[in-house]
């Protein structure tokens, strides 16, 4: 070998060190490397969690702010808290406001006779007693709408617009009946907030105005809302009949669920992280958001059981009210205001399989979050995205806690959401329990970041 070369091979070895020493991720120690293994092996095999969402599931059904439902369920899973060996699980309280459905009903009455399925909007008022009865006007959008002003007077209100976004669409759950009532709409009538349907109405929250004539609001199916459109846009005149009968009663006390790992070295530091324990009042809301919860709450139970001393406090919380109010994530953000949180962590975009994580906050900590996502990499989970955070921990992001979601392959997600079809039966174990493992390595990981 020539000296020359052997120089060059000597430098490329030195190099490659170098380099090497630059990728391999320098908080990830053998340690922490071992101690996710191990809770990812213990998460994957597990089937305690999934059971258990499906008992809270099959036990207390779907649970709307103020219904009886949702303080049972909050009770059991106090209850079970404790049985996993936690001292420390306990209710906080926050009032919330308590709409209640009553029965509805949408009768089509010409051209051909056929009940419609609806779901009011939550916090909508209902109909007088005998009904509403009225023909259709159905619009694109708030801009054919408003051109069409002169026609709404005593009409019912269809707004058949196509589902593109979430943020975008959801206007029309929000604003719709402010803007039908605005030119004289008796009610008004949402196409669903879905890119797919199998004739299946999605509740949600809506709003009205102070300065306009509050009108009953629901939504239809996206076929109905199609089929209204065409008829209107051919020249016939449907004629519908509608029902409702919400109404929103004083507001009832619920609470927070509170859980915690206090931490061994740095316990006044605290990641938070949870779901909410409230849903809408059809199917069990299962993905949105028991799943959440449950995940949550087995990661702290798998980190607890493998017997591991977090140095930072890792907090669960399970907060009320998400859906119509966000009265339990104000509350915490209140009530805790004191506190350290270094890290809120959000799980409210179901539990299917997992990509990584958004996460919302300084350089230097994505930068060590990007390196804990490398042990995620086996679940297929290790990306951090540009941006993360959810409704329950906004009032703390909001002040400035770096925010974080669990992001998983939600390209079904809006199928189901808010609908009497978000069920046990649409979850998956497998799916579950990769982010039942992807949420407690983050969690602990960053508890033992330097
Ligand atoms: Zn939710």
């Amino acid at each position: 070998m020539s000296k020359k070369l052997y120089i060059n091979i000597i430098a490329l070895i030195l190099t490659s060190c170098v380099s090497n020493s630059r990728v391999e991720p320098e908080l990830i120690t053998p340690n922490l490397r071992e101690t996710s293994r191990a809770l990812q092996a213990v998460a994957l095999a597990d089937t305690t969690a999934f059971e258990r969402l499906a008992e809270l599931c099959d036990t207390f059904g779907h649970r709307l702010s103020g219904s009886q439902s949702l303080e049972d369920a909050i009770d059991w899973i106090l209850t079970e808290m404790e049985a996993d060996g936690f001292d420390n699980a306990h209710g906080e309280s926050v009032m919330v406001p308590h709409w209640v459905r009553g029965n509805e009903e949408l009768h089509m009455l010409e051209p051909w006779e056929e009940n419609l399925a609806i779901l009011g909007l939550g916090g909508s008022i209902g109909t007088p007693e005998e009904g509403i009865t009225a023909e259709v006007i159905a619009v694109s959008d708030f801009e054919e709408l408003a051109r069409r002003k002169d026609e709404v007077l005593g009409k019912i209100v269809v707004y058949n617009a196509p589902f593109t976004s979430y943020g975008k669409t959801v206007t029309y759950r929000y604003r719709g009946a402010i803007e039908a009532a605005k030119y004289g709409a008796v009610a008004s009538l949402i196409r669903s907030v879905t890119p797919k349907s199998l004739n299946t109405p999605h509740t949600g929250g809506m709003t009205y105005a102070d300065t306009v004539k509050k009108i009953p609001q629901a939504a239809i199916t996206v076929e109905a809302a199609e089929m209204l459109h065409r008829m209107t846009k051919r020249g016939q005149a449907p004629k519908l009949h509608l029902k409702m009968e919400g109404q929103t009663l004083p507001d009832t006390e619920s609470r927070n669920i509170v859980l915690e790992i206090r931490g061994s070295e740095k316990p006044d530091e605290i990641i938070v992280m949870g779901g909410h324990t409230d849903s809408w009042d059809v199917g069990q809301g299962a993905m949105d958001d028991a799943s959440g919860c449950v995940a949550s709450w087995e990661a702290l139970r798998l980190i607890k059981t493998l017997g591991l001393k977090p140095k930072r406090t890792i907090r669960v919380v399970f907060w009320t009210n998400e859906e119509n109010g966000l009265r339990g994530g104000k509350a915490y953000a209140e009530d805790h205001k004191d506190e350290n949180h270094i890290l809120a962590i959000e799980t409210d975009g179901g539990v299917f399989a997992p990509e990584g994580f958004g996460f919302t906050g300084p350089d230097d900590m994505r930068e060590k979050l990007q390196q804990i996502a490398s042990l995620l990499e086996p679940l297929g989970a290790g990306k951090i995205f540009d941006s993360g955070g959810g409704a329950d921990i906004s009032p703390l992001t909001n002040a400035g806690v770096p925010g974080m979601g669990l992001r998983v392959d939600g390209s079904t997600y809006f199928w189901y959401h808010h609908t009497a079809a978000d069920m046990m039966t649409m979850l998956d174990r497998d799916e579950f329990n990769k982010c039942v493992a992807a949420l407690a390595i983050m969690a602990y990981s960053v508890s033992e970041m330097e």
